[in-house]
């Protein structure tokens, strides 16, 4: 077939910004077959492969837009599965714009190739069509014990469940996931996916344990003696950062992550939740990453009137994906850019101790900024402008300014080496300071990406499996 030389690629369908900003269904529509083909045929099958050195599991990304080219959307899939275990979930989170789809040859002279809507639209028709039994091994009699039902521990318990071992997720939450769970909101990533997978590894026999909490329920040296082989760490950055500014214990101050684990986990967006959460009012999140947009896009699905982002550089710095900011723009947030928080106001009744909204937020000051010189990530640096004080008039302040590793593993494991932002230091395998056990992912980068984590869990099983098998 002749190639489609459009410099545009296809777009892909979503939800009427002003429809899906009042419910919680899935933005992005994904490509139909005729779209997909379309889209595949813009693919020049470079020999080099730019593409493919992008991808931090190196999908063969020609080999599968072929297939999809001839119309053989199962054999798409099998590309895509022998070097990703969740490409319904890349193809929908991935930051392609930096990784894949940045080193595209069609992006030079127009639109780069829509690898990730095509990654996307293969796994969901396998996901509709194929439901063939996993072909379970035989069991090698090796167990091994996973921390963390996130990207990393969930590829490292699949590549390793294939491998024939017993292997065993400990997950510290009630429902296995991670952040696809309990972070990333179902409007861009719906939970139905996540339990397919862990489906998926229950039907391999992979034993979740939920509501155990490593560190306190079980400590790691307890796993070995309940006759795990070796441990593999994949608890993620789940500690938030905060401003130290006055005013962030009042009530109506929230973490990121407390605001979306309460919506998404907690149901907290149902009418009659048992969690509560803001419901309308104005709402401020400050920061300006993935996590920011998907509190601000939820609080406006929530019930806020007005949802504010307050971020202290400009547009051109915002470390956000492209289209979530399009999206969250079309959606009707307001973007606060040069704007920086220095207190968060509560209401103080003194005639009236017991006035029940004593201690609640009321604003949140701000000061404008400007760029100075750059820091030394090569990021210009912001700095107050003298006199510019104002205060913004909020109910709700949701604080994500990035997470951390948390120390609860570090404090009950002897000998386990973490670096001075707490992630556990590993080498190039993923094995820690400590004999058979391992760590990947967002526990030992900071907080990153599901790819990153996916490929850091298959490492990781890789080399456990070398070192069980000697
Ligand atoms: P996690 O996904 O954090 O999973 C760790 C799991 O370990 C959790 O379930 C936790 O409960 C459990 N755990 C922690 N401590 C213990 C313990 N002591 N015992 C037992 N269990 C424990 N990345 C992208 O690529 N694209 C995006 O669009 C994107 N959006 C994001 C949006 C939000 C709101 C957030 C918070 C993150 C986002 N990320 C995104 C980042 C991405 O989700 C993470 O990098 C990735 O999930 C890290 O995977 P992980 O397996 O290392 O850890
Ligand atoms: Fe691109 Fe992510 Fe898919 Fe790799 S996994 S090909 S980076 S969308
Ligand atoms: Fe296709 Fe772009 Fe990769 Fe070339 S760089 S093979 S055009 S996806």
């Amino acid at each position: 077939m002749a190639p489609n030389m459009s410099p545009k690629r296809n777009e892909m369908p979503t939800q009427d910004p002003a429809v899906r900003a009042h419910n919680f269904d899935e933005v992005a529509l994904g490509y139909s077959e005729e779209a997909a083909i379309n889209e595949a045929l813009r693919c020049l099958n470079c020999k080099n492969m730019p593409c493919v050195a992008g991808c931090p599991v190196r999908i063969h990304i020609p080999e599968f837009i072929n297939k999809i080219k001839e119309g053989d959307f199962e054999g798409a899939y099998q590309v895509i599965a022998r070097s990703s275990s969740l490409p319904a979930v890349c193809g929908r989170v991935c930051p392609q714009e930096t990784q894949c789809e940045e080193r595209c040859v069609r992006g030079i002279k127009g639109e780069s190739v829509g690898i990730g809507r095509l990654e996307r639209f293969v796994a969901d028709w396998h996901n509709t069509f194929v439901s063939a039994p996993p072909v379970k091994p035989e069991p090698n009699g090796h167990k091994v014990a996973i921390i963390g039902s996130g990207p990393s521990g969930l590829t490292c318990a699949g590549d390793l469940a294939k491998k024939g071992y017993q292997v065993t997720v400990f997950e510290a939450l009630h429902t296995a996931g991670g952040v696809l769970v309990y972070g990333i909101p179902e409007f861009r990533l719906p939970k139905s996916i996540v339990a397919k997978e862990v489906d998926g590894l229950k039907a391999l026999d992979v034993k979740v344990e939920t509501n155990v909490v490593i560190g306190k329920t079980l400590t790691i040296d307890e796993l070995f003696e309940m006759g795990y082989e070796a441990v593999f760490i994949g608890s993620g950055a789940g500690l938030p950062n905060f401003m130290g500014i006055p005013g962030e214990s009042l009530k109506g101050v929230y973490s990121a992550n407390e605001f979306l684990t309460r919506s998404n986990l907690m149901k907290a967006y149902r009418e009659h939740p048992s969690t509560p959460i803001m419901k309308g009012g104005t709402v401020a999140v400050v920061g300006g990453g993935n996590v920011a947009m998907d509190a601000a896009r939820t609080a406006l699905r929530l019930g806020a009137d007005k949802v504010y982002i307050v971020y202290r550089r400009s547009m051109e710095e915002l470390p956000a994906r492209k289209e979530e900011v399009e999206h969250a723009m079309e959606e009707g947030i307001d973007f606060r850019l040069l704007n920086n928080p220095v207190e968060i106001l509560g209401y103080n009744n003194p005639d009236d101790p017991r006035d029940p909204k004593n201690g609640c937020v009321v604003g949140m000051k701000c000061i404008k900024m400007e760029l100075g010189e750059p820091d030394e990530r090569g990021r210009r640096r912001p700095v107050p402008v003298p006199g510019s004080e104002y205060v913004l008039d909020v109910d709700t302040v949701v604080i994500s300014i990035g997470t951390s590793p948390n120390p609860l593993i570090k404090d009950t494991t002897d000998g386990l080496e973490v670096n001075r932002h707490g992630g556990i230091i590993v080498n190039e395998d993923g094995l820690t300071s400590r004999q058979a056990v391992y760590a990947g992912g967002d526990a030992v980068t900071g907080a990153a990406t599901v790819i990153s984590a996916m490929g850091a869990g298959k490492q990781a099983a890789k080399a456990i499996d070398e070192y069980l098998s000697k």
